[in-house]
């Protein structure tokens, strides 16, 4: 096997420990490889071993590697920050996206609409006190979710976080535990939470996490950005 079969593997397996210990059914979890930084061609190995869920975090490498590989069956994660002038083009490549942090971005993702397409969108929660930080402020999110729910061409499906540096994950996935039980509040189908990443997905799938965006623990260390 090679090394990134391996390590996929490995991973598949903690998440199933995780997934027993948190008595969830792993079937039920989603493993998003973040595939940012990397070559195209690392993303076709990883769908020749399986991968279907893969996750970028910056539009313009989303598209390139998207197209390069248009004949994969991929579904792509868009999971950055989101420039609003960049709306359509990540509409264009994304099949999800996980940071939908303001209102101007929902408008702008569903103006950018050219069809009768629905775009599947969580929104993000900014779990730090730090505004700066890519998130809604947890007392926001239930406001930006009935934003988004008035919004016919983007459907909301959850909530999506990063764990603070400086605050254990599990108070942190708890807290965001009970921002999506407010979300749920008044969007009762948005049921999905995108949390836990390479240092802390056994901590997110105790948390109730469903989908994981794990990078450098399957791919290897990130090359430098260029
Ligand atoms: C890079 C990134 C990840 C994956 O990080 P790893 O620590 O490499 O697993 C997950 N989520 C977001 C938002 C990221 O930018």
């Amino acid at each position: 096997m090679t090394d990134l079969g391996a390590r996929l593997s490995a991973i598949d397996e903690q998440i199933a420990d995780a997934a027993r210990r948190a008595g969830r059914d792993a079937t039920e979890i989603s493993r998003i490889v973040v595939t940012k930084f990397h070559p195209a061609e690392l993303v076709r190995e990883l769908a020749s071993l399986g991968v279907r869920e893969v996750g970028e975090n910056r539009q313009q490498e989303l598209s390139v590697k998207r197209d390069e590989l248009e004949a994969l069956d991929l579904t792509w994660h868009f999971i950055g920050q989101a420039q609003t002038n960049k709306a359509a083009a990540i509409r264009r490549s994304a099949d999800i996206v996980h940071s939908v942090d303001r209102v101007r971005l929902a408008d702008a993702l569903h103006r950018a609409v050219e069809d009768d397409s629905v775009l599947d969108v969580l929104v993000q929660i900014n779990l730090t006190p730090d505004a700066g930080r890519g998130g809604v402020q947890p007392a926001e999110a239930a406001a930006l979710a009935e934003h988004v729910l008035a919004l016919p061409s983007l459907r909301l499906r959850g909530v999506m976080a990063v764990a603070p540096l400086d605050e254990e994950p599990a108070s942190a996935f708890a807290r965001l535990h009970r921002v999506a039980e407010e979300v749920r509040g008044v969007a009762p189908d948005a049921t999905w939470i995108s949390a836990g990443m390479t240092g802390d997905f056994a901590e997110a799938i105790a948390a109730g996490a469903t989908h994981l965006r794990i990078g450098s623990a399957i791919t290897g260390p990130r090359p430098d950005r260029g």
